[in-house]
């Protein structure tokens, strides 16, 4: 017997944005989440822009909303600065193409919840982990310690970590990254809504981002290549205060700076994977679990939410034609692939430079800072115009 026509597992970005779509579809779900509170999750808080393509998808009212009680705010500067102190301004405001948001993370998955709670098709039950997922002719059964209930559709949105997603991705993708993430107050900069890149190369290789969250808030978040951590036996949040205290800018910016909240590290997956699958005979993947987002580009959150999306709209179009085979979700992987491979292939390129060529990147940075020509080129990179 079909107790629910869909289950979602994982109330982050993602499942509370499938939810969201498959409430204004009509459609009845159940959602569990682990966790019973909201937790703190270490994420940079830039938001790329398809987060408000998916939002007024949703709901025309919800953008600003969200603007309007200060949970989103538009990052309308980047600031690039080599090793050397040599800085790259980009002003996304002047061309009238803010694409990106910030967000205090806590705030933001707080906002959709309570979304999702307005809804009368949407059951969520948080404090209840997915230990496992069956898959037979007759529906797909999702097994919890208190609970076994049946669906014709699951959607595994349980983030990068999860051993479930392996229903249907390849393998594990690999966390090569490091981080630690402080939120801070009494920043001195001046500019608005910012968003600041560090390159560092003391005591190794990385970045450092400062990003200006709503509230007077800052995330400020280091990353490393986890290799060198392991090599140096560097703990990310000892060395995330090391390097304010040694990065000569920042730490002017940060003389009068008071931490808010521990400071904690992460490990990480980047690269969004173009020869992943996310689907399998009832199951479609969105969000982190496919392995379909980059964090370091952004194209994170953006592209949790708009997997979340695609998601519902599968078990919409599956719904209606009753059809739930591997073959079928074909669909969903083409409909992601044809979206997001672009930047995927970005992505990629991203984790290359990331990884091999810091001293070019600092080079580039140094020579665009007072080449127009250059500066042009990482302006349309950047804000795309
Ligand atoms: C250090 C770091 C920095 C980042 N910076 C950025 C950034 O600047 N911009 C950006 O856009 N993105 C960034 N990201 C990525 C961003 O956090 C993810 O893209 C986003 O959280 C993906 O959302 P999701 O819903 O797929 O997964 P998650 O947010 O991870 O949510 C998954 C949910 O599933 C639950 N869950 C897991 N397993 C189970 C189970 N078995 N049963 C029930 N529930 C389960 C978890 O508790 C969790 O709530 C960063 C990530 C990291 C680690």
């Amino acid at each position: 017997m079909i107790n629910t026509p869909v289950c979602i597992i994982g109330a982050g970005p993602a499942g509370l944005v499938a939810s969201l779509f498959l409430s204004k579809h009509g459609v009845a779900h159940t959602i569990f989440e682990r966790k019973k509170e909201i937790g703190d999750k270490v994420c940079g808080e830039c938001y790329d822009g398809r987060l408000a393509n998916v939002l007024n998808k949703l709901d025309a009212n919800l953008l600003p909303t969200m603007l309007a009680e200060q949970v989103l705010q538009p990052i309308e500067q980047y600031q690039y600065f080599n090793h050397k102190g040599k800085g790259l301004y980009i002003d996304a405001a002047k061309h009238n193409a803010v694409s990106r948001y910030s967000t205090y993370r806590k705030d933001f998955d707080t906002f959709l919840r309570a979304e999702v709670l307005k809804s009368p098709y949407a059951r969520l039950n948080t404090g209840e982990t997915v230990n496992n997922i069956v898959t037979h002719a007759s529906g797909i059964e999702i097994i919890t310690a208190n609970t076994s209930i049946k669906s014709e559709l699951a959607i595994i949105a349980t983030g990068n970590l999860s051993m479930l997603a392996n229903h249907a991705r390849q393998a594990m993708p690999d966390h090569f990254l490091l981080a630690a993430r402080g939120y801070y107050r009494h920043l001195n900069i001046t500019e608005p809504h910012g968003f600041q890149v560090y390159l560092i190369n003391k005591p190794v290789n990385g970045y450092l981002f400062i990003n200006k969250l709503p509230k007077g808030l800052y995330t400020v978040e280091m990353f490393i290549l986890k290799r060198y951590a392991n090599k140096h036996g560097l703990n990310a949040e000892a060395l995330l205060q090391q390097v304010i205290q040694q990065q000569p800018q920042v730490s002017r910016i940060m003389a009068s700076a008071v931490l808010v909240e521990k400071i904690k590290g992460a490990s990480l997956p980047s690269t969004a994977n173009k020869h992943q699958s996310f689907s399998a005979e009832r199951v479609l993947l969105a969000g982190s679990s496919g392995s379909g987002v980059n964090p370091l580009t952004g194209w994170g959150v953006g592209h949790a939410v708009f997997q979340g999306m695609c998601a519902a709209e599968q078990c919409v179009a599956s719904l209606q034609a009753q059809q739930y085979g591997a073959e079928y979700l074909q669909q969903y992987d083409a409909r992601l692939k044809k979206s997001l491979q672009n930047d995927w292939e970005k992505s990629q390129q991203v984790d290359f430079i990331m990884r091999y060529l810091h001293k070019s990147t600092g080079r580039f940075i140094g020579y665009a800072a007072s080449n127009n020509y250059l500066n042009r080129i990482a302006e349309k990179a950047i804000v795309g115009v």
